[in-house]
């Protein structure tokens, strides 16, 4: 909630209920004079990140940002949604909008389809009227939201996929899921198509076939939304509020809302690979109040 703002700050009130972007920049070095600003020299993230980036004060029930960065949080969902849905949309905007420059009539895979950054992918390739096919580790995932989901631990995976799209392959995979499933991604994407990373929790090397890798001119995407300046940030969560406010698109599933004080067990609950989103409330949980 917007409280107070220095004597420049114009078009917000007290009460406003805003979002922001969480990348800071100094707006003098050779980066940012040169519009670069995401390579700035100075950049910070306010919250969790490296030591070398970080700006404290994130989880504090009071917090100063850059005007710029603000954007108005959409009216359709509550605080808890808004704050599990900013960094996976923006995330999955950039992955299938921007890179893979995703279009009508293509078919996508979204590899963890399930997750944060997947489940915002999902209907973001939905609404750019895409097929969508998603492979998760559960066996008991069903199609919700995607046209068809598969098991990743499937040995006829790979074969099922090229054998669905004519036998081409599909135009675009994005690989929410690292190393383990990097080769696999590579092997199911048709001439020209376009593969994108956002992470990788199951390890930092990769083996693929440079061959067929060149004869099939696929394309390699890596993105990491922390480069994007908030001024980019912002813009995209300006459009995906939109979705929200249309019906366009559904926050997350939210697995847990905790008080700010265990904000330790909700990092270690994190940590073990649970499904869902958990948030943390600045707000006393037993009052029942999301705003
Ligand atoms: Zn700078």
């Amino acid at each position: 909630m917007f409280e107070l703002a220095g004597a420049d700050v114009r078009g917000y009130k007290r009460g406003d209920r805003v979002t922001f972007d969480s990348t800071v920049y100094c707006g003098k070095c050779g980066y940012c004079r040169r519009g670069e600003v995401n390579l700035c020299d100075n950049r910070q993230v306010i919250g969790v990140s490296c030591g070398e980036y970080r700006r404290n004060g994130a989880f504090a029930e009071y917090i100063s940002v850059p005007r710029i960065s603000l954007v108005r949080k959409p009216q359709s969902l509550s605080h808890e949604q808004a704050g599990s849905a900013g960094v996976t949309f923006v995330t999955a905007w950039c992955a299938v909008s921007e890179y893979a420059a995703l279009k009508a009539g293509e078919t996508i895979v979204v590899i963890g389809s399930k997750g944060g950054v997947g489940h915002a992918a999902v209907q973001i390739a939905k609404h750019l009227g895409a097929f969508v096919i998603g492979i998760n580790r559960s066996r008991d995932d069903e199609a919700i939201l995607e046209d068809l989901v598969l098991n990743s631990s499937d040995p006829k995976l790979p074969e099922l996929l090229r054998s669905m799209n004519a036998g081409k392959g599909v135009d675009v995979v994005l690989n929410t899921a690292g190393g383990s499933m990097f080769e696999i991604g590579l092997t199911l994407l048709a001439h020209q198509g376009r593969q994108v990373e956002i992470t990788s929790p199951t390890g930092r090397k990769a083996n693929f076939d440079l061959v067929d890798f060149y004869h099939n001119e696929s394309r390699l995407f890596g993105l990491d939304t922390l480069k994007r300046d908030l001024v980019a940030s912002a813009r995209i969560l300006e459009k995906v509020a939109e979705g929200f406010a249309t019906g366009t698109y559904q926050p997350h599933k939210i697995d847990q809302v905790l008080p700010l004080e265990e904000a330790r067990q909700a990092y270690e609950h994190v940590s073990t690979g649970h499904g869902g989103r958990v948030v943390l409330s600045m707000i006393p949980i037993q009052s029942g109040g999301t705003e």
